[in-house]
């Protein structure tokens, strides 16, 4: 466990020495921060394996912190303090992306152990993009490029390309794709898949004549998305 590097942002000086201090006696390189701005600006600018973030700081909270930090795509796992243990503050910790959560007063040997698990998860890596053929969608960044242009999509279109492009050339009927696709929304009609599929062509095929249409129909069965043009 030696070596891994640890941010910890916690505005009471006398704890913050203390998880420094305790850490650094099981091979942590730490660094603190003694308020959110500081920290964020550290969780941005540095590679840690793990943040140990207090929820209550100046300037901002631990809250915004993690917030922030998921928004610009930064998957460093997050332990949430907190002098409460509500239910409604964890599930608003776990909501703005910190991986575990733990009420003040803690054991030091707890922290430890919540610290271990959660540097144990596989580290969230970054998906590949998918593309066929001109078109590609950016599981990251959620954008879907045409030849170059950018291809506005509903939430829904996108998942629906998202789930064609990682099972190309295989057929799906549409009643097979409101399965995968649509689960247990229940506000799915019969025809969903088919209308949705008319908004997709529409979208990455028809808008771009001079490439080759990916959306295939198989007469009478379904739909498979396939760039061949044989
Ligand atoms: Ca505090």
């Amino acid at each position: 466990m030696s070596g891994m590097k640890v941010l910890v942002v916690e505005d009471e000086r006398r704890i913050a020495a203390y998880l420094k201090k305790g850490l650094e006696a099981k091979s942590y390189i730490v660094d603190v921060a003694h308020d959110g701005e500081l920290g964020l600006d550290l969780a941005l600018s540095e590679q840690y394996d793990a943040i140990i973030l207090d929820w209550m700081l100046p300037k901002l909270s631990g809250i915004e912190v993690c917030h922030r930090l998921r928004q610009e795509n930064m998957h460093t796992p997050i332990l949430l303090l907190t002098a409460k243990d509500e239910v409604t503050e964890r599930v608003a910790g776990l909501e703005a992306g910190a991986d575990d959560y733990l009420p003040k007063p803690f054991a030091f040997i707890e922290l430890l152990a919540r610290i271990r698990a959660i540097t144990r998860r596989p580290k969230q890596t970054k998906k590949e993009l998918l593309q066929e053929g001109s078109l590609s969608l950016d599981p990251n960044s959620l954008q879907v490029l045409r030849a170059g242009e950018a291809v506005a999509l509903s939430k829904k279109e996108f998942v629906l390309l998202e789930f064609l492009l990682r099972n190309k050339k295989q057929v799906f009927t549409a009643e097979s794709l409101t399965e995968r696709v649509w689960e247990y929304d229940s506000s799915v009609l019969p025809n969903t898949a088919q209308v949705f599929m008319g908004y997709l062509r529409k979208k990455i095929d028809s808008a771009f004549p001079n490439e080759s249409p990916v959306i295939k129909t198989v007469r009478g069965f379904g739909y498979s998305l396939d760039g061949d043009t044989s």
